[in-house]
């Protein structure tokens, strides 16, 4: 096995334009495996991707060869431990283009991450009669950890409309907008619909009357290039397994002065610089919010899949996943009976769809014994489906390995559904 198998391969292609996706499908072990006797056809991306030989050898190699415990030991595989991680660390500082690694706090994922600011943010920072704001896109995760804070503060939750295309209601929002508002907590990408939402736009509204802005980036972070800086938002937050890195691990980003503010999150080793007693004195930054021994190998294994794709290169896997989700929505669109719920004009990496009455589980299975993997349900998002007055949608979401040939298998499946149905 060579330890840079995998990152050699996305480098070596990264002069030309266009991703040459079979050279990366190699990198991915499970991809060339067939399920139900078909080559398995995988998009289920937005729920969580594969990893590539330069994440599972960075995990074994940990294991094999580095595994300590970090930042306490005199020894040196503790020592070595810890600068992996620390280097990790600044791997997602860059990624994110952070001004500081102070402001890169491992999380065990997003639904962690927009916890642990509505539990410590939310807790120091909300009173009676303030309010949070969201909108009616959200994931659960952006949901209900602020209908926990909200109830225990007497603060309230307001939600801005979307529109029948699932794009923001941006001059509605704008309304919500309001002295008594805490914080706006919102997505960049909805796992749901597909739908970016204008975040900049969105951060210069709020910043006008002093509110901070948490982005849940779970879906934008694999799909799109993001720069928190320039975006301006306070948090971000995203999950490690949906940008080819190992699930456990994940990102919480938080301006350096807020962060600073805000009382820790969880109390234990780590997280405090001494204990006596009496008082405890906490740890710096970004230490204070990492109470406990972290996933050090999941870090470890975010850095290499972080190089991963900044070996591709951002810009050019969303330019491939644009080409994917056009050629998917022509596909599925000419087929009698689909509705495409989610049309709006600025889109990433999913499609999802409802099919005349068959029910969205019927049309995922009858896909399944073809070895094509999607998602059917509610996707965490109850209020997206009850606003397009559906139970479930079936959703196809598309990943930087995917081809054009599996989303011509999708819509070769989807027409077998009808068959079954006729
Ligand atoms: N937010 C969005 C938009 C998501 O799609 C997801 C996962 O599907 C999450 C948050 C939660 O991510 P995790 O379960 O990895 O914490």
């Amino acid at each position: 096995m060579s330890a840079h198998h995998g990152l050699s391969s996305p480098g070596a292609i990264a002069e030309k334009g266009e991703l040459d996706v079979e050279t990366i499908r190699r990198d991915f072990p499970i991809l060339s495996q067939r399920v139900r006797h078909k080559p398995l056809v995988y998009l289920d991306n937005a729920a969580t991707t594969q990893k590539p030989r330069a994440v599972i050898d960075a995990l074994l190699r940990y294991y094999e060869t580095e595994n300590s415990n970090i930042h306490r030991g005199v020894h040196y595989l503790s020592e070595v431990a810890t600068e992996k991680y620390e280097k990790a660390r600044e791997r997602v500082r860059g990624f994110l283009h952070a001004e500081s690694t102070s402001e890169i706090v491992f999380v065990r994922g997003a639904t962690e991450g927009i916890n642990l600011v509505a539990q410590t943010y939310g807790r120091a920072n909300l009173s009676a009669g303030d309010e949070v704001l969201i909108s009616a896109m959200e994931h659960h995760s952006n949901i209900v950890p602020w209908q926990m804070i909200c109830d225990e503060k007497n603060a309230r939750l307001r939600v801005a409309p979307i529109g029948e295309s699932g794009e923001l209601d941006f001059g509605a929002f704008e309304q919500l907008l309001s002295p008594r508002t805490k914080l706006v907590a919102i997505t960049h990408v909805s796992n749901a619909l597909g739908t970016i939402n204008p975040i900049r736009q969105i951060v210069q509204a709020a910043h006008r009357l002093h509110v901070p802005v948490l982005v849940d980036g779970a879906q934008s972070a694999p799909h799109l290039p993001v720069d928190v800086q320039s975006l301006d938002c306070d948090f971000f937050t995203f999950s490690g397994h949906k940008v080819y890195g190992p699930t456990g691990i994940g990102i919480l980003y938080g301006k350096a002065a807020l962060l600073d503010d805000m009382p820790p999150y969880q109390g234990g080793g780590d997280m405090i610089s001494s204990v006596t007693f009496e008082k405890t004195i906490y740890n710096k930054l970004p230490y204070k919010f990492e109470a406990g021994t972290p996933n050090i190998a999941g870090a470890i294994g975010l850095g290499a899949a972080i190089d991963y794709v900044q070996a591709i290169g951002l810009q050019r896997i969303a330019a491939h996943e644009d080409h994917l989700l056009a050629h998917a929505t022509a596909a599925l669109e000419a087929i009698a009976g689909i509705r495409i719920i989610g049309t709006a004009k600025r889109k990433a990496g999913v499609l999802s769809f409802v099919f005349g009455e068959i029910h969205p589980h019927d049309v995922g299975t009858i896909l399944d014994q073809e070895g094509i993997a999607i998602r059917t349900g509610h996707h965490c998002a109850q209020p997206v489906m009850q606003r397009y007055g559906i139970p479930a949608t079936a959703r196809a979401s598309f990943g930087l390995y995917n081809t054009i040939a599996e989303v011509d298998a999708l819509a070769a499946g989807v027409g077998l559904v009808r068959e079954v149905f006729a």
